[in-house]
């Protein structure tokens, strides 16, 4: 169990969030509204937007299968990234523990708000064991950070280690499944009832196809979606948004469709890669895209370039020395990419 008062910042648990006109009449039919000094022209765009986007919430929560009042939306991840350092660290006195390496934006939050971050290296295979990552945390660590499938390597993490994380430990745990829709493993989505310390995140940049529109999703319990909400901007998610969210939502089975094309692809690419004399290794992934380790990374990235393809280089990172990451294209636009390997020299 955990006491989500003292997880929280004192400021924040004692909070009395902005009520804006539209949460005051909230529930309720009406046809005038004289409350938020909007201009009556220029409809749908003169309006404030749902701040609690519940028509989203309502379709979301059938998809993900999670209840309404445990999703809490953002502008995208970032915004749910940011917002638990916000909410539950204390600047310059609390810690994160995280894998390394790992998606950028936790350690950038973690500066920005500062707050201690604790990278813990992944062992060869890109895996940890929860015993490690436990093994950083002190009395002032408020969340581990756990990417899965993780960026940049492209696997999951092994289930059962990030189950023994979340229920060894008094902080929160946040799993960040934005590469889920392309995995075998199981979600911890549907977790929520078992672990109150636990926060999964989504989002609609990936499979989904809808980065352009900045939608993210953290599922957790109500208590901790409803601290998120009290903090968050009160019009954090504006109508075009919602809106286009609500268009894609209708289609999900274009997003198997998707889906499914793009693990073809990416069976294809990976044995293209293997074939490569260039191309040392390729790792195994779970997401929309492999990592692989090049005999020059960064001079292949830059022939790429200068042919007009873009990679990305995370030769710098710890662990991928000598890596490209390779996100999964079309047929066409995988083609032009091995093509221009196989002429590399
Ligand atoms: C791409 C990505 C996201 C998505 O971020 P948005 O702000 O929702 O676009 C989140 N987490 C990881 C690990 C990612 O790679």
């Amino acid at each position: 169990m955990i006491n989500l008062e003292q997880l929280c910042r004192k400021n924040i648990w004692e909070l009395a969030p902005y009520s804006s006109a539209r949460n005051e009449y909230a529930g309720r039919e009406a046809r005038v509204f004289l409350d938020a000094n909007e201009n009556p022209y220029n409809a749908p765009y003169n309006r404030y937007p749902d701040p609690l986007q519940l028509e989203l919430k309502a379709v979301l929560s059938k998809v993900k299968g999670v209840p309404s009042e445990c999703i809490f939306l953002g502008n995208g991840s970032d915004e749910a990234i940011d917002l638990p350092y916000r909410c539950f660290c204390n600047p310059g006195k609390d810690n994160v523990v995280a894998i390394e390496p790992t998606y950028g934006m936790y350690k950038v939050c973690a500066d920005i708000n500062d707050i201690e971050y604790r990278p813990v290296l992944l062992d060869e295979h890109y895996q940890i064991t929860a015993e490690k990552l436990l093994a950083a945390t002190d009395a002032n660590t408020k969340i581990i950070w756990i990417c899965s499938p993780n960026n940049p390597t492209g696997n999951n993490i092994v289930r059962e280690e990030i189950a023994k994380v979340i229920a060894g430990f008094e902080g929160l745990v946040i799993v960040d499944e934005a590469y889920s829709d392309f995995s075998s493993q199981k979600s911890f989505r549907t977790e929520l009832a078992k672990y109150p310390n636990l926060i999964v995140l989504n989002t609609m940049s990936k499979a989904w196809g809808c980065a352009a529109i900045r939608l993210g999703m953290a599922f957790a319990s109500k208590e901790i979606v409803d601290i998120f909400n009290k903090v968050k901007y009160p019009y954090n998610v504006n109508l075009l948004t919602q809106r286009q969210a609500l268009e894609a939502l209708k289609d999900p089975f274009e997003v198997d469709k998707w889906v499914k094309i793009l693990l073809v692809e990416r069976s294809r690419m990976i044995e293209a890669f293997k074939m490569l004399p260039i191309c040392e290794e390729v790792y195994p992934t779970d997401a929309n895209f492999f990592l692989a380790r090049m005999n020059d990374a960064t001079k292949i990235y830059n022939y790429l370039v200068d042919n007009g393809i873009i990679v990305r280089n995370r030769h710098r990172v710890q662990l991928c020395q000598n890596c490209l990451r390779i996100t999964i294209g079309t047929k066409t636009e995988n083609g032009e990419l091995i093509a221009a390997l196989r002429q590399y020299q």
